[in-house]
């Protein structure tokens, strides 16, 4: 496999209460040729999905005010709002505790912030999203 990520036209939410984060990762996206959207909270994300949105892949902040990240996912599947979507938490160094509810929950990878760059987090995505589709 090449390094270089494959221009997609996949559609990818991403969640995280850092607004810094969140525009870089948009930016990241967007000029891979993903079509977009970024909220900075869970209840943003839930109300996109309940009018309709359906997104291939979604990428979560654990931690954030009101509903957290896990509690979103699980929220997402009991309502059965995307089936099939590609759910990718977003965690902080060293949240052993976070990484182990991820598991549990069976979300398809998790990305640890601090410790990666954009650049690795769109070859990250796209590697779960390649691995994801092979399994199916
Ligand atoms: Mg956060």
């Amino acid at each position: 496999m090449s390094d270089q990520p494959i221009l997609s036209n996949k559609k990818i939410l991403l969640i995280d209460d850092d607004k810094f984060l969140l525009d870089m990762y948009a930016v990241k996206f967007s000029k891979a040729g993903y079509e977009v959207k970024a909220v900075d909270s869970t209840d943003g994300g839930l109300k996109l999905m309940r009018q309709g949105y359906a997104p291939q892949v979604m990428l979560v902040d654990i931690v954030m005010p009101g509903m957290d990240g896990l509690d979103f996912v699980n929220t997402v599947r009991k309502e059965n709002l995307v089936p099939n979507i590609v759910v990718i938490m977003l965690t902080n160094q060293g949240s052993s505790d976070d990484v182990s509810r991820a598991t549990k929950l069976g979300v398809d990878g998790y990305i640890v912030k601090a410790t990666t760059i954009p650049s690795e987090v769109l070859n990250e995505v796209e590697r779960i999203i390649n691995s994801k589709q092979k399994s199916n």
